[in-house]
């Protein structure tokens, strides 16, 4: 399958970025290329990523030294949602505890609210719960904690918001590492031995939600059936996909085409082969190495 035969098929293109586009280690074989090729056929293109530790200007600047021209805006981390998801609640100003780096603080601000240091005896009208960095990790959970106890204490729902799902990533030479979304179960499950009738739970934002997709689908201007995802996780990039709509491609690396049956997702590849019979799943040649039939 060529760039061209891709092109062919869809209006636009969505890229994850970790584990698609680069490691740990700097790019991955063939995605300099694959951006330099989008870029000069003037192809819709977005990068679709979890992550809420780096701002969209961190990201283009980390793209940019690996060689891929990919500006700002065409990077949708589920960080860059924050903000108009702190807008549509009325959390302008709103005394926020956030569990991430630096930048996890810019969307904070950005949407308006005030991101607070993480004291003891803090009093929040929010928790964003972004990164495992940026924070001294058992600490800072149990502050975040504590400050939501307090808060419902005393008569006040804090809002709780949780940019990046992912329960765990890989570090590197099979080592595996918690994440934001591992930290919010915690939460949850400890503020559910509290106050078992709040059922509370996490507004969450990124994949497998479908809100960064349909983001991604507006900000290129393409409709969703007309784009197709690149991915290398099923359970997020595949189902999050396939729920807003839009066609999924698997680079085999951290899920296996054998797991689709396991997460579920059997039904949504046998709709997809029925919507279009004729149109297997599709990838740039460099990746469609690795993906499995
Ligand atoms: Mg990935």
């Amino acid at each position: 399958m060529t760039i061209e035969e891709l092109l062919g098929h869809y209006g636009g293109i969505l890229l994850d970025a970790y584990g698609v586009l680069v490691d740990a280690r700097g790019p991955l074989p063939g995605a300099v290329e694959l951006i330099a090729a989008l870029i000069a056929r003037d192809v819709p293109y977005a990068i679709v990523t979890n992550d809420a530790s780096r701002s969209q200007t961190t990201y283009a600047a980390r793209f940019a030294g690996y060689g891929m021209a990919i500006p700002a805006e065409r990077v949708v981390t589920s960080g860059s949602l924050l903000p108009g998801f702190l807008r549509a609640h009325g959390l302008e100003g709103a005394r926020t505890a956030v569990l991430g780096t630096d930048d996890s603080r810019a969307y904070i601000t950005a949407g308006g609210a005030v991101p607070l240091p993480l004291t003891a005896g803090m009093e929040i009208d929010a928790l964003a719960v972004c990164d495992d960095d940026g924070f001294p990790f058992l600490q800072g959970i149990e502050l975040a904690l504590s400050a939501v106890v307090r808060a419902l204490d005393a008569g006040r729902a804090p809002v709780l918001v949780l940019p990046n799902p992912d329960l765990v990533y890989p570090k590197g030479d099979g080592e595996l590492g918690f994440t934001a979304g591992a930290i919010a179960l915690l939460i949850e499950a400890a503020l559910d031995r509290r106050f078992p009738a709040l059922r509370l739970t996490f507004a969450r934002l990124g994949k497998p939600e479908p809100h960064l997709f349909a983001h991604a689908a507006g900000l290129l201007g393409v409709p969703p059936r007309r784009l197709v995802m690149i991915g290398d996780q099923l359970e997020t990039d595949v189902a999050g996909a396939r729920a807003a709509g839009i066609d999924a491609a698997l680079l085999a690396g951290v899920s296996r085409w054998e797991h689709a049956r396991a997460a579920g997702l059997e039904a949504n590849t046998a709709a997809l082969d029925a919507d279009r019979p004729r149109r297997p799943f599709v990838a740039p040649a460099y990746l469609l190495q690795s993906i499995a039939p």
